[in-house]
């Protein structure tokens, strides 16, 4: 194999740049000439390649989003879409490709290795955590930080106030963004697709707060939760209690941008050239994990056949602490 292409696909992350830098440069030490394919499936059907080098991707460790750009494309869940792609791999002469991108991109990258044989290594960049065969993903600690800091800043108006917030982040199946930031933003409570929302309960926990002295308080809703989304959670907490006066902010893709954290750089770094190393090894059809400390291959179907959710003993940290 000499030729391999790196592309970048669905929901952007902070740390994917810093992935795709750390395959073109172990690409080029390997002696192997990588190819940078933009906005995903879509330009590498389209065509749009273009060889990288070690100076290329100077100076993009430290931003967000990805520099190659990402997409979503429809043509990819049609045999015929793929077979165009596998035809412009062919024409490069591409045999391994990395794709950087949640489990959608994976089954991308599954069909296209079952129907046309190019090796395929995943690698997971997405900030939501919530894909299997990693204990972590690229991005989920920039945003998880990112949402920390704006409780932090909210919790400053709260308190000036005495108000109710309700802050909305992402995670429309997934409440781990939810979760971890709340717990680290000290919120009173957070509500996650993963537990049932009983709105008498929320509202039990904010007279709880009120009764024991708290004059503001924050509760973090992950934006896929059962009860609905934070404006809905509020008005009915409004039409249910004495609680009419509460706030919404709703931190959206906000999240996703940023300068990535060291943890973000340095997991898509050693994954980023372990995708590299798995290529010229001869894998295919596997993604690269992290395990504790240790990087690790899995299959791609792990990644939505065994998708991660939060430890349940973090539903505790939270209880205990948000009282
Ligand atoms: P993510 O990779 O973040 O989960 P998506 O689910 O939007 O994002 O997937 C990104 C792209 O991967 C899709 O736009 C499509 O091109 C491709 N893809 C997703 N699922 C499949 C599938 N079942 N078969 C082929 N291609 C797919």
């Amino acid at each position: 194999m000499k030729h391999i292409g790196v592309l970048t696909s669905g929901g952007d992350a902070p740390g994917m740049n810093a992935a795709i830098r750390a395959v073109v440069r172990a690409g080029s030490h390997a002696g192997l000439t990588v190819f940078g394919i933009e906005r995903g499936y879509q330009g590498l059907i389209d065509g749009a390649l273009r060889e990288l080098g070690p100076r290329d991707v100077g100076g993009i460790i430290r931003q967000g989003g990805t520099f190659l750009h990402s997409a979503r494309c429809k043509a990819f869940y049609d045999a015929e879409g793929r077979a165009q792609a596998a035809r412009q791999l062919a024409a490069h002469g591409i045999e391994g490709l990395v794709v950087i991108g949640g489990d959608g991109s994976y089954r991308g990258a599954q069909a296209l290795h079952d129907e046309h044989g190019i090796r395929c290594i995943g690698l997971p960049g997405t900030i939501d955590n919530d894909i299997g065969g990693t204990d972590y993903t690229i991005g989920f600690d920039t945003a998880m930080n990112t949402a920390m800091e704006a409780i932090d800043r909210l919790r400053d108006t709260a308190f000036s106030h005495d108000r109710i917030f309700f802050l909305e982040v992402m995670g429309r199946h997934s409440g781990y963004i939810a979760m971890i930031a709340g717990i680290a933003g000290g919120s009173e409570d957070i509500l996650t697709p993963e537990e049932p929302t009983n709105i008498d309960s929320v509202i039990r926990t904010i007279r709880d707060g009120r009764d024991r002295g708290k004059q503001s308080m924050i509760i973090v809703v992950a934006e896929g939760d059962d009860a609905g989304n934070a404006f809905d959670i509020a008005k009915a907490v409004a039409e249910q209690s004495e609680f009419k006066d509460t706030r919404v902010t709703v931190l959206g893709h906000l999240q996703r941008g940023g300068s990535p954290t060291a943890f973000d750089r340095v997991l898509a770094s050693r994954m980023g050239i372990r995708a590299v190393e798995a290529l010229a090894a001869g894998e295919t059809g596997q993604m690269v994990g992290i395990s504790g400390t240790r990087l690790v291959l899995r299959p791609l179907a792990e990644a939505w056949e065994n998708r991660t959710v939060f430890d349940p003993e973090l539903l505790k940290v939270a209880q205990i602490l948000g009282s």
